[in-house]
């Protein structure tokens, strides 16, 4: 799908916002991510986002060092609240609205996921960050992310990366590898390319979703996107 979609739901990973650090958020490239969401909604396209966690915690890592999974994976859960709240909290300061909708029940915080609320609010202009995963233990944010994109009726899931795309093997260990610019969620799913993990590109195969994988990074990416322009790896039925 080449053409400019109306409703994008973008999967920003936490490492994506620690940056160099190592740890935590990077204040300047979260600026510099909400400058852009902005740009794009200023264009009138609809953004909703889920931010993963693994710069503040991941439950399978806590779990190898010895804690009860399902806590774990609450506190990576968790993780992306404060990851979801640091972007909400930017976007605002940079003249944008947006609404956290977390799926775990934290009612100070933000109200709770719906998806029907989450489209109203992306039809009048705000951009909703679905927090919290899916709410439920041994997922991710890729799943989350395609879930999300599923229920909200996105025309496109884009995940962004720190790579422009998806190659034929890894391009630091591969020098001659070379960049993919479509193929099928099959193809994807039997060569083990390691986009996103095989739930979440079951569901986006099953859900005709189209999905965009592109670098963050290099500047007016997303932007170009949104006017359709072929940018990364686009990933379809
Ligand atoms: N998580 C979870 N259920 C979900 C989504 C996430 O339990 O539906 C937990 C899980 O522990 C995961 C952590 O939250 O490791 C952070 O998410 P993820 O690892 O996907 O973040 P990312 O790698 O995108 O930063």
């Amino acid at each position: 799908m080449n053409t400019a979609p109306r409703r994008i739901l973008l999967k920003l990973s936490g490492e994506a916002l620690m940056g160099d650090l190592d740890s935590g958020i990077d204040p300047t490239i979260l600026k510099r991510v909400a400058t852009e969401i902005l740009e794009v909604r200023a264009l009138g396209v609809q953004v909703a986002l889920v931010i993963g966690g693994g710069n503040l915690f991941r439950g399978a890592t806590l779990a190898a060092a010895g804690m009860d999974r399902v806590r774990g994976d609450q506190m990576g859960m968790l993780a992306t609240v404060m990851n979801a709240l640091a972007m909400q909290d930017q976007l605002e300061q940079l003249g944008g609205s947006c609404r956290v909708l977390p799926a775990l029940a934290i009612a100070q915080v933000g109200e709770a996921y719906s998806a029907h609320q989450a489209r109203r609010y992306l039809e009048q202009g705000e951009v909703v960050i679905c927090a919290a995963g899916t709410g439920n233990p041994f997922f991710t944010t890729d799943t989350a992310a395609s879930l999300r994109a599923v229920e909200l009726q996105a025309d496109l899931l884009l995940k962004a990366t720190k790579v422009d795309g998806i190659y034929t093997a890894d391009p630091k260990k591969h020098p001659t590898a070379v960049r993919y610019e479509q193929l099928s969620f099959d193809e994807a799913i039997a060569k083990q390319l390691g986009v996103m993990d095989l739930t979440a590109m079951v569901m986006c195969r099953d859900n005709q979703l189209p999905l965009r994988v592109f670098d963050m990074f290099a500047a007016g990416a997303l932007h170009a996107i949104v006017r359709g322009e072929p940018v990364g790896t686009l990933v379809e039925v």
